[in-house]
C-alpha cells in the first residue's frame, strides 16, 4: 500500500494544501472568509482568486499581493506549492461530524479565537478535533479591532501595528493575550505571539487579525504559507492515488441532485464510475459533468458553470450525476478503474459509513 502511495507521488509538483477554518459561532470564522473573497471583487480577476465549489483558490500571485506589509519580507519563492485552497464551509455539522474519523481532509487549520471573547465550548471542541486528527494550527485573535481604543493598519505589518498602539490599547491587547495563553495552556497546548514563538513545533503561533479592518490579515497568510511549507511539504506532493471527499449534496436547477466534492489529491473524469456512501447503501453511478463556477467577471445569472472533462487536483468541484439524491456528505468517493472493482468499492464505502456511524454514536 505504502510502495503503491510512494510510486504514485510525482516529486516536482507539489499540489494547493487544503485550509479549513474553524472556532466557536460568532468569533469570524465567516468574515475571514469572506475578506479574503471581497479582495477578489475588488481587484476584479487580477488578483487570481477564484470561488470554487465549497472552497476558495487562492493562487501564489494573489499571496504576494496580499503579503506585502509583513516583515521580514515575504516571497512567493519560499513556497513551492501553487496556492492555497480555503474550504469555505466552516463550522458544517453534518461534515465536522462524519469528519471526524479517519484521514483529515484539511493540511491545516485556522482557529479562530474573538480575542475579547477567549475560548468558548466550540472552541475547545475544535482542539480537540485538530490534536485528533494530528492537524497543524495557527489560532488567529480575531476582532483585534475591538481592543480598547486600538488604532489599525491593514498595510502595516501587525507587530508593527500592536508596537505602535499607545499605552493603554497595549495593555488592553498584552492582557487578553496572556489570558487566551493560559487558557490554551490548560488545553495541553503552548502558545505564542507568532512573532515571539520561540519554537514553532511545539508552540501554536498567534495571529492578531481583525475580518473587518483587514489588521493582521496578510500576516496570517503569510504564516500559513511559511508553516505548509516547512511541516508539509512531502505531503503536499500531488498523488495520481484519489483523495476526494464530499462536501455537500445540493440540488441545481438544469443539474438535478449534484454533489459539491473537495478533491485533494489526483484526477476525476467525465464518465468515471464512481461509488459513495448513501442512506440506503453505497451508490454507484457515472459522472455525468464535472463542473467549477465561471471566472467571476462571466457570472451573469447566477449558478452559471463550466463543465469540464478532466479535473486535477487541489480543486473544489461539482459532480453531476443520476442517483445522488440519497448520497450522504462527509465521507470518501471512489473511482472504479474497472467494472469488476465496483463491488469492492462498495464494501469499503460501506465500511466508512459504518465506522463513521459508530464514531458519532460513541460521541
Ligand atoms: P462565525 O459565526 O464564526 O462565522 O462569525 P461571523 O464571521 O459571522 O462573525 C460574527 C460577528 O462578528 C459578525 O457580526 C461580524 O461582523 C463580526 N466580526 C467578525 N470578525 C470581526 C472582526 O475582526 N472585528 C469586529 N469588530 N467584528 C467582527
Amino acid at each position: 500500500r505504502r510502495e503503491l502511495n510512494e510510486k504514485n507521488r510525482d516529486i516536482r509538483v507539489l499540489r494547493a494544501p487544503v485550509i479549513c477554518v474553524l472556532g466557536h459561532v460568532d468569533h469570524g470564522k465567516t468574515k475571514i472568509l469572506d475578506k479574503l473573497r471581497r479582495t477578489n471583487v475588488q481587484e476584479g480577476e487580477v488578483g487570481g482568486i477564484t470561488q470554487q465549489i465549497g472552497a476558495t483558490n487562492v493562487p501564489a500571485e494573489a499571496i504576494a499581493n496580499q503579503t506585502k506589509m509583513v516583515k521580514p519580507a515575504f516571497s512567493i519563492d519560499q513556497i513551492d506549492f501553487p496556492g492555497l485552497l480555503i474550504i469555505d464551509t466552516p463550522g458544517h455539522e453534518s461534515f465536522s461530524n462524519l469528519r471526524s474519523r479517519g484521514s483529515s481532509l484539511c493540511d491545516m487549520a485556522i482557529l479562530v479565537v474573538d480575542i475579547t471573547q477567549g475560548l468558548e465550548p466550540q472552541t475547545i471542541e475544535s482542539i480537540e478535533l485538530l490534536k485528533k486528527r494530528k492537524t497543524p494550527f495557527v489560532v488567529a485573535l480575531n476582532k483585534v479591532d475591538r481592543v480598547f481604543e486600538w488604532e489599525g493598519n491593514q498595510h502595516k505589518d501587525i507587530k508593527e501595528v500592536v508596537q505602535a498602539q499607545a499605552e493603554f490599547a497595549k495593555n488592553d491587547f498584552e492582557r487578553r493575550v496572556k489570558e487566551i495563553t493560559i487558557r490554551l495552556n490548560e488545553q495541553g497546548l503552548n502558545a505564542a505571539l507568532f512573532y515571539e514563538n520561540p519554537d514553532p513545533r511545539t508552540y501554536v503561533s498567534l495571529v492578531p487579525t481583525s475580518a473587518i479592518t483587514g489588521d493582521g490579515m496578510g500576516n496570517l497568510i503569510a504564516l500559513i504559507c511559511t508553516m505548509c511549507q516547512a511541516k508539509l511539504a512531502p505531503q503536499l506532493r500531488y498523488s495520481e492515488e484519489l483523495q476526494c471527499v464530499v462536501l455537500e449534496v445540493k440540488t441545481i436547477q438544469g443539474y438535478g441532485t449534484t454533489i459539491d466534492v473537495i478533491l485533494v489529491n489526483g484526477r476525476l473524469r467525465e464518465g468515471d464510475n464512481i461509488v459513495l456512501a448513501g442512506t440506503e447503501g453505497p451508490i454507484v453511478t457515472q459522472i455525468r459533468s464535472l463542473l467549477m463556477p465561471k471566472p467571476l467577471k462571466e457570472i451573469r445569472v447566477k449558478g452559471s458553470y463550466d463543465e469540464f472533462k478532466e479535473i486535477k487536483a487541489a480543486q473544489g468541484v461539482k459532480i453531476a450525476a443520476k442517483e445522488l439524491d440519497k448520497a450522504i456528505a462527509g465521507l470518501s468517493l471512489r473511482v472504479a478503474q474497472h467494472e469488476d472493482e465496483i463491488s469492492v468499492l462498495k464494501e469499503v464505502v460501506h465500511k466508512d459509513f459504518t465506522l463513521a456511524m459508530k464514531a458519532i454514536k460513541v460521541k
